[in-house]
């Protein structure tokens, strides 16, 4: 099933320079990229977007290191696009991500893990919708 997620390269691989190399990893395994923009997320942006974990102890930092540079945000388009980002991202926490998986790969820490990518297909249409008007998606 042709579906669309939602995906954000973090601060920790644009300030090393691996937007080329994590794109490259999405491409080969079959997913297209049909809306993407580089941007540096206010506080409000990024406390918004992660909202559902305001109770987590983690909150302030996440929002703290998701501010610290800029991002790239994209829509990914293809076969089970959701399951198949999630796949080929690896865990949370890079150490215990498979291996060949973009955060056993590239990740700092469980904090700062490289990407996001959305979790279910209801999540991806609120992310999308959260940083993209429709007429920015073209597939
Ligand atoms: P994901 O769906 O794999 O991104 O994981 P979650 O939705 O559980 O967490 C969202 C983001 O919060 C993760 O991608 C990490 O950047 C960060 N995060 C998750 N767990 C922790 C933690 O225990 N400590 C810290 N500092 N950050 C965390």
């Amino acid at each position: 099933m042709t579906e669309r997620t939602f995906s954000i390269i973090k601060p920790d691989a644009t300030r090393r320079n691996l937007t080329g190399k994590i794109i490259d990893r999405l491409e080969t395994s079959g997913l297209r990229i049909v809306a993407q923009k580089r941007m540096w997320l206010s506080q409000k942006q990024a406390e918004g977007f992660y909202a559902v974990h305001k109770e987590r102890p983690f909150f302030h930092d996440l929002v703290k290191f998701m501010t610290s540079g800029p991002v790239v945000v994209q829509v990914l388009e293809g076969a089970n696009a959701v399951a198949k980002y999630r796949e080929i991202m690896g865990a949370t926490d890079p150490k215990k991500a498979n291996p060949g998986t973009i955060r056993k790969d590239f990740a700092e820490s469980i904090e700062a893990n490289s990407v996001h990518g959305s979790d279910s297909a209801e999540n991806a249409a609120i992310e999308i919708r959260y940083f993209f008007a429709d007429t920015e998606v073209v597939g």
